[in-house]
């Protein structure tokens, strides 16, 4: 049914709502019902999607922008446990283990029960992965073997390669996916959820009734209010650099479905928490030393090995050699004023190029792949002011700003570290502690900023992901996903079960439109 907007108007349950930039004449309002409606078409909407044609029915997605996949296009692999993938290699992780080790890791302060879900669920995720054709290229890990729980299955393609399977499944069994559409409120009636009012590009207004609604709009890494209101790191006193977000260029992630779900009485946790990912280039914009060009990449890269990592104050702050544990780096520069550089000379430089680096860069630059492209990386770099190179420390210091006294005074203490094959600091590994020339230049160095790449506080639910309000209550028909769940980390990502976010994303999408659909078949 097509009302025109005269019409429309004369709703006076509508007429607070249009807010659309369009000329008034132009714009229509457009009814529609649907069993369910998914607000967003990332990584954990468009797995709902897929879940509920795969049972049948045939979901609305709302995607506001041009596009479908969201940050959910990003993704190197995913998390899995008890997977036929990992029985096939050898990897014998179970459910409890890396149960217990996300409850340590968080204090215990995370819901149990729905993380207990996603952990189980993990298997056929990933299983019905390979099962659409996907293929992996391994189990890969920022830790070493004895720390590791194996549980990072990286895709041939990326998760981007998994958004287009899920896409052309639901548009073969009649989804609907509609992109440039914005969700912009729920609609309630006797405090049950009954659907959501969007609007298009033309800005025609969407009133869409719906037996269920899935909330799956991503977090709100782009939204610089709600940033600075709920994440402490973004806004700390005695900062030297800000935290920058690594994110897509086009980010729809600007916190939309947690506002709609508050406004209908959700409760919130955890929404100071974000995704740190650290140490990255301060070059703009950072997703591309994830997804650009070979320079930026290896410069990245070679911004985390295991040389010598100072503050700004030119002391050390944390061990280089868990420089790769990308979560920890980002703590650990978020209480020594976030900014490191790291200092190397001449025979480090030509060791990186020739033979490449010995620490990884997650999936995206191996260990031992030579990083042929870091001469550019300076050429650039030093352009762009975070490439340094001196002949002596005392230059190298004033370049980067450090007084050249600590810096002096710090690599004499870690030659003597090398000497003894010890460092009583904070026990860099021994193959990882080498001696400068002090006398002998050139010396170079780079510098390194905190970057995130989610937020990961968000909406509290029930096992099902039903949206809970603050007592604990279910509101009735509104199911919350992917990043908009809140209440699963502590101050954190949890690094120690690898590919959790995406994984978490998929699994929490699939288990609410699964539970969606069987409620509207026993008709509640
Ligand atoms: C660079 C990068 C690398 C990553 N690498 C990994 C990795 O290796 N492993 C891992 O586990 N995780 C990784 N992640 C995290 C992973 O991408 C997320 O966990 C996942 O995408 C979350 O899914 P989501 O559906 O909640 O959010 P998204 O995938 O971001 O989707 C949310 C969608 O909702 C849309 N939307 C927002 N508001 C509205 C509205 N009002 N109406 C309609 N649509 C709306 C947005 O435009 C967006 O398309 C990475 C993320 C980034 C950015």
């Amino acid at each position: 049914m097509k009302l025109n907007r005269r019409q429309f108007l004369g709703s006076a349950a509508a007429a607070a709502a249009v807010t659309s930039p369009i000329p008034a004449a132009l714009a229509a309002v457009q009814q529609k019902n649907v069993d369910l409606i998914i607000i967003g078409g990332g990584l954990a909407g468009l797995a709902a999607a897929n879940a509920a044609v795969n049972k049948g029915v045939k979901p609305l997605v709302l995607e506001k922008l041009q596009f479908l996949g969201g940050a959910g296009l990003f993704p190197e692999g995913s998390l899995g446990v008890n997977t036929r993938y990992q029985k096939e290699h050898g990897i014998k992780t179970t459910v409890q283990q890396v149960l217990d080790a996300a409850l340590q890791y968080h204090h215990f302060r995370c819901d149990p029960a729905v993380l207990r879900v996603l952990i189980e669920e993990s298997e056929r995720t990933i299983n019905e992965i390979q099962d659409m054709g996907v293929e992996f290229r391994g189990i890969r890990t920022m830790y070493g073997p004895e720390e590791s729980l194996m549980t990072w299955h990286l895709f041939v393609g990326g998760a981007a390669e998994v958004i287009k399977r899920f896409v052309d499944n639901i548009k073969a069994r009649g989804g609907e996916l509609l992109t440039q559409t914005t969700a912009q409120k729920l609609i309630v009636e006797n405090d049950t959820v009954c659907g959501v009012e969007a609007v298009n590009a033309k800005g025609d207004k969407l009133l869409i009734r719906a037996k269920k609604v899935i909330i799956a709009t991503g977090g709100f890494a782009a939204n610089k209010e709600m940033l600075a209101q709920h994440v402490f790191d973004s806004s700390a006193l005695g900062m030297v650099e800000p935290i920058w977000l690594r994110g897509p260029v086009v980010d729809g992630r600007t916190g939309d479905g947690i506002k709609m779900a508050q406004l209908v009485g959700a409760g919130v946790a955890g929404m100071h928490t974000v995704a740190g990912n650290a140490p990255y280039l301060p070059d703009v914009p950072p997703i591309n030393q994830f997804s650009g060009p070979d320079e930026l990449k290896q410069g990245r890269c070679a911004l985390a090995q295991p040389w010598l990592w100072v503050d700004h104050t030119g002391r050390r702050f944390f061990n280089e050699s868990r420089g790769s544990v990308f979560v920890d780096v980002y703590n650990a520069m978020t209480s020594a004023g976030g900014v490191l550089y790291t200092i190397f000379d001449q025979q480090k430089m030509d060791q990186m190029v020739q033979k490449g680096a010995v620490l990884p860069f997650n999936a995206i630059v191996l260990a031992g792949v030579p990083l042929k492209a870091l001469p550019k990386t300076w050429e650039i770099g030093m352009e762009r002011g975070w490439a340094f190179k001196a002949d002596t420390i005392e230059e190298l210091a004033q370049q980067i700003g450090v007084p050249p006294e600590n810096l002096v005074d710090t690599m004499k203490k870690v030659n003597k570290y090398a000497e003894d094959g010890v460092d009583p600091d904070f026990g860099r590994k021994k193959e990882h502690l080498v001696k400068f020339d002090m006398q002998k230049g050139p010396y170079y160095a780079l510098k390194g900023i905190r970057a995130f790449f989610l937020t990961l506080g968000g909406v509290t639910v029930t096992p099902n992901f039903e949206a809970k309000n603050p007592q604990g209550d279910v509101i009735r028909n509104l199911y919350v996903v992917g990043q908009d769940i809140g209440g699963l980390y502590d101050s954190s990502y949890d690094l120690r079960c690898e590919g959790s976010a995406s994984s978490f994303a998929m699994t929490s999408g699939r288990v609410a439109a699964e539970h969606a659909i069987k409620q509207i078949e026993e008709g509640k």
